[in-house]
């Protein structure tokens, strides 16, 4: 299995490993690494998969798609990633909240949301990669995140070989849950500080060490080599693929369906990287229908999907659901290589660059509304979402899956679809407590994190998960403050 850049139009495109892939995160042009052909499941994969377990399905899958990768070791990569110490009761179980719609939750992990999915695996899959390279330097990886990114991202990392990270957030924009989670960071090659600014802030200071040549040499004097985290890395998308493969093969056991039958799957979107997975999972030929892609108020690809045409050049909103917030879904460019090929595409993204935004000629269109389906919710309809499924189906939904479970019944609604759906859920309702408790109407306003944990676990019967629990009563580690001119110091300095 070959790797090639979305953007590289020559006869014969470069080709490397899926170590090197993973070890370069994005290719020289530019591009984003996208695997040359995409491997099939047969019916003997879907047979052996189903008697399998989770960590089991994810070497089986990664195994296709990485396949310069020793298959053991693989397989012990995945028994660590998605055991039971890391995920208590399960990896990506499913849960039924009605006759046709299924909630994939994939927040049972170290940081309560779906991140987890791929960031417990990827550094694994990082640190072999440096070895297989004979790569002898350290990987210094660097982190700027409006919350869900950087947390999930440390606990990955945090004590692996032959990497070190740092992570900035913006002093003024996470929530208070989110800062806490990171400030307790616990493993000794991890550094987190706040960024005094915003999220472009601390964004623009990674981007400058990341394109400073002089700051690249040192570096290399140091031993080490800047690299990133982000799902523009292969690394990080690969992973993401075996949950929808897996929830298909548990749709089955348990005679929900029958082997073959459609399914719709229906993805909370944000840089469009979970759903593209889930696209991949059906260009395998797992029996997917049509995907659902929803978003919140920034519903850019709401319009891209009904239009043909992305325009990034709108209003920001700044939602109850803000790892939504985005109006550059950088994976979309993967997507568009699956459709227009590279010549194509890199046309796209230079009018995307130009121009901020870029239309779709019109057979690439429809294709694209061939397999999807886009749908958007406001804020009022989303807290609605919350407080009709606490009361009418008993199950408690964050406001990122609120968005996803919205658009899906505003599908069935348009459309009459009655297949079976799968809903990913992408956090858990306590990492987004305070707009939980405003949409059930439970007070708690004054309340700092604990009160508010308490309060929504009291009014609703449901427990805090463990993950953010403990950091209530763990010790800060890490207080730091910097300038975002001071940015390109960290990383010599810890
Ligand atoms: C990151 C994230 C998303 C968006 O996922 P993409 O892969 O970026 O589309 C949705 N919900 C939550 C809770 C997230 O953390």
């Amino acid at each position: 299995m070959k790797y090639v850049s979305t953007r590289d139009t020559s006869a014969t495109p470069a080709a490397v490993s899926a170590a090197e892939a993973i070890k370069k995160g994005l290719a020289p042009d530019g591009g984003l690494y996208i695997p040359a052909g995409v491997p099939k499941l047969t019916h003997g994969d879907m047979e052996a998969l189903l008697s399998k377990s989770y960590d089991e399905r994810a070497a089986y899958i990664l195994s296709m798609f990485l396949d310069d990768y020793d298959s053991d070791a693989l397989a012990a990569d995945c028994r660590t990633a998605y055991g039971e110490e890391r995920f208590p009761g399960g990896a990506a179980p499913l849960h039924k909240i009605d006759d046709t719609d299924y909630s994939l939750e994939l927040w049972h992990g170290p940081t309560s949301a779906f991140k987890d999915m791929a960031l417990q695996i990827m550094p694994r899959l990082l640190s072999r990669a440096l070895k297989m390279t004979g790569e002898e330097k350290t990987a210094y990886i660097l982190v700027a995140t409006s919350g869900d990114t950087g947390k999930a991202a440390l606990e990955g990392y945090k004590d692996v070989d032959g990497i070190k990270m740092a992570v900035f957030y913006p002093d003024e924009g996470v929530s208070p849950m989110q800062k806490r989670q990171m400030a307790t960071q616990e493993g000794s090659n991890v550094y987190v500080t706040a960024v005094e600014g915003n999220f472009d802030d601390a964004q623009s200071g990674v981007k400058k060490i990341f394109g400073d040549k002089a700051l690249a040499e040192k570096a290399n004097e140091a031993g080490f080599f800047f690299s990133s985290a982000n799902s523009i890395n292969w690394g990080r998308l690969v992973p993401q693929i075996v949950y929808y493969i897996s929830a298909y093969c548990d749709l089955v056991k348990s005679g929900d369906i029958a082997s073959g039958d459609e399914i719709l799957v229906c993805v909370p979107t944000g840089n469009f990287g979970n759903i593209f997975a889930a696209y991949i999972a059906r260009e395998m030929g797992l029996p997917i229908g049509r995907l659902i892609c929803a978003s919140n108020a920034n519903n850019v690809l709401t319009d891209f999907i009904n239009t043909g045409v992305y325009d990034r050049t709108r209003e920001f909103h700044k939602t109850m659901s803000p790892s939504m917030d985005i109006l550059i879904s950088s994976n979309l460019e993967r997507l568009l290589y699956r459709l227009c090929g590279p010549a194509a595409t890199a046309d796209l993204m230079a009018a995307l660059n130009s121009e901020g935004k870029y239309s779709l000629p019109e057979d690439t269109m429809n294709k694209l509304r061939d397999v999807f389906s886009g749908y958007w919710l406001d804020e009022t309809e989303t807290a609605a979402v919350i407080r009709d499924t606490f009361e009418n189906n008993k199950y408690l939904v964050d406001t990122h899956t609120a968005v996803g479970l919205g658009c899906l019944r505003k599908y069935r609604a348009e459309t009459g679809d009655t297949r079976r759906a799968v809903l990913a859920s992408t956090a858990s309702p306590y990492k987004f407590a305070a707009d939980v408790c405003a949409s059930l109407g439970i007070p708690a306003e004054d309340s700092d994190i604990t009160g508010l944990l308490n309060a929504l676990s009291a009014a609703t019967g449901t427990e805090i998960p463990a993950p953010l629990a403990s950091v209530l009563t763990k010790e800060v580690r890490f207080t730091d403050v910097v300038k975002p001119a001071d940015m390109a110091k960290v990383p010599f300095e810890h």
